[in-house]
């Protein structure tokens, strides 16, 4: 009999598990359930729609490719509410149920909204999804003053956007933009950037209280000062969206997994922003929201989901980001924290700058800006492999991409003697 696989949700996650799956079983039944009405996409290109450089035809052509090309089907508009184990079946919120032999939780995260006095849901935009974007851009016609609450990734990629469209916008960070994957001086490149791009950033501050005066909001912020905006876009971060059961343990806000992306219930997997996996550095359990340690962990769970044993390595932190004509990434561990525990290196030159970060032979955190020629995952390489890179500390900093390409390919053929 055909092994039934059931993979819920049908983002990056998802569909790396059903090709990973596909690979391993030619004959597997593999069928994505989402709750939106969309054909699968990935939110993180969602900020291109904003600049129309990418269109709504773009955004869902890969997904349904893929669905078409492993054979998978599609359940969209349904919501699984709850995990029946002990019968391997999920329930929907319309109270069906269908059943499994192997299942992944791949449903994601969504915007976390922090309290804010007199804040009326309908007064606020998030921006996660397909849904998200449609509702604000249908208020995008004319110019306006939007404020972003929030200096994660999405808020930056999302500011920069609207920057580009004419809007003005203004930034309220509650610490600093990126502050956690980028040390100061990268931070405030990037606010430059903002600022000659008409963009306010009010740094250090928390809102309050919303208050709706006409047609604009009235922003208290931690000063006593106020705001009026046209709109308002809450992007504070993320919380999993864990499908209601009581028996996976939920660390760090996601559901626990062990190095092959399984639950502690049999057959039953988690991958992606929902999982709480092994990080790569120090084993601890924690969700790692972003894009490409999705892709890793849907890939592992599919294979081992479909019988190949795939080990997952752990998840490395890593932002890649093109913002207005700066280009900056962080790779491992880096940004104000890691500088005081690691032995670091740097090279500043005009307007481009490497950090690397050390713990004794191996390199365990890699910051650049605007060092196009780079592609992070040299960085990226030589972290996960543990290659002992300390050696050629100085040679790395001053020919990183030749450096690093070197020394994989001499670490591969020593491998291979
Ligand atoms: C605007 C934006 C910009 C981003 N930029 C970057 C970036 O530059 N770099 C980066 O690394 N990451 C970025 N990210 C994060 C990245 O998009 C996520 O890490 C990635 O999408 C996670 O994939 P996932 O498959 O785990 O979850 P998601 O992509 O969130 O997919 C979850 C799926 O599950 C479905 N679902 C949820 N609950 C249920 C349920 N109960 N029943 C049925 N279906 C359900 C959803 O409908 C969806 O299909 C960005 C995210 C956003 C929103």
């Amino acid at each position: 009999m055909n092994c039934k696989h059931l993979i819920i949700g049908a983002g990056p996650a998802a569909l790396a598990a059903a090709q990973a799956i596909r690979t391993n079983d030619k004959s597997a039944e593999i069928t994505l359930v989402t709750r939106e009405e969309t054909l699968p996409y990935s939110p993180a290109v969602l900020p291109y729609l904003l600049s129309q450089e990418l269109t709504e035809t773009e955004l869902f052509s890969k997904g349904q490719e893929l669905l078409a090309a492993l054979d998978v089907k599609l359940i969209r508009g349904k919501e699984v509410t709850t995990l029946l184990h002990e019968t391997s079946e999920v329930r929907f919120s319309d109270g069906t149920r269908a059943a499994y032999d192997k299942l992944l939780i791949a449903s994601g995260a969504r915007p976390q909204v922090p309290p804010i006095e007199h804040l009326a849901p309908d007064q606020i935009y998030t921006f996660r999804t397909y849904a998200d974007f449609a509702r604000l851009q249908k208020t995008l016609e004319k110019k306006q003053t939007i404020a972003i609450y929030g200096a994660g990734l999405v808020a930056v990629e999302a500011a920069e956007k609207l920057c580009e469209a004419g809007h003005k916008v203004i930034i309220i960070a509650r610490s600093s933009l990126l502050r956690k994957y980028f040390s100061s001086n990268h931070v405030s490149v990037l606010e430059q950037a903002f600022q000659k791009h008409g963009a306010t950033i009010l740094a250090n501050t928390t809102l309050n209280a919303v208050k709706l005066t006409g047609n604009q909001l009235e922003l208290v912020i931690n000063s006593g000062d106020k705001l009026v905006v046209d709109r308002l876009i809450v992007a504070t971060g993320v919380a999993a969206n864990l499908v209601a059961n009581t028996e996976i343990p939920v660390v760090e806000g996601g559901l626990q997994v062990n190095h092959h992306m399984q639950t502690n219930l049999p057959n039953v997997y988690a991958a992606g922003d929902v999982a709480a996996a092994p990080s790569f550095f120090d084993g601890r359990h924690a969700p790692c929201p972003i894009l490409p340690e999705a892709v890793f962990q849907g890939t592992v769970a599919g294979a081992n989901m479909a019988g190949k044993k795939m080990e997952y390595a752990g998840w490395i932190p890593g932002n890649y980001l093109r913002c207005f004509d700066e280009n900056l990434f962080s790779i491992g561990l880096t940004g104000p924290q890691a500088e005081a525990g690691y032995q670091t290196l740097e090279k500043q030159s005009g307007n481009t700058s490497l950090k690397l970060l050390f713990q004794d032979e191996y390199l365990v955190g890699s910051e650049a800006l605007n060092l196009k020629n780079i592609h992070p995952g040299v960085f990226l390489n030589l972290i996960r492999n543990r290659i002992p890179v300390r050696q050629y500390q100085e040679l790395l900093l001053a020919k990183p991409r030749e450096t690093a390409c070197w020394i994989m390919l001499r670490q591969g053929k020593q491998k291979a003697v």
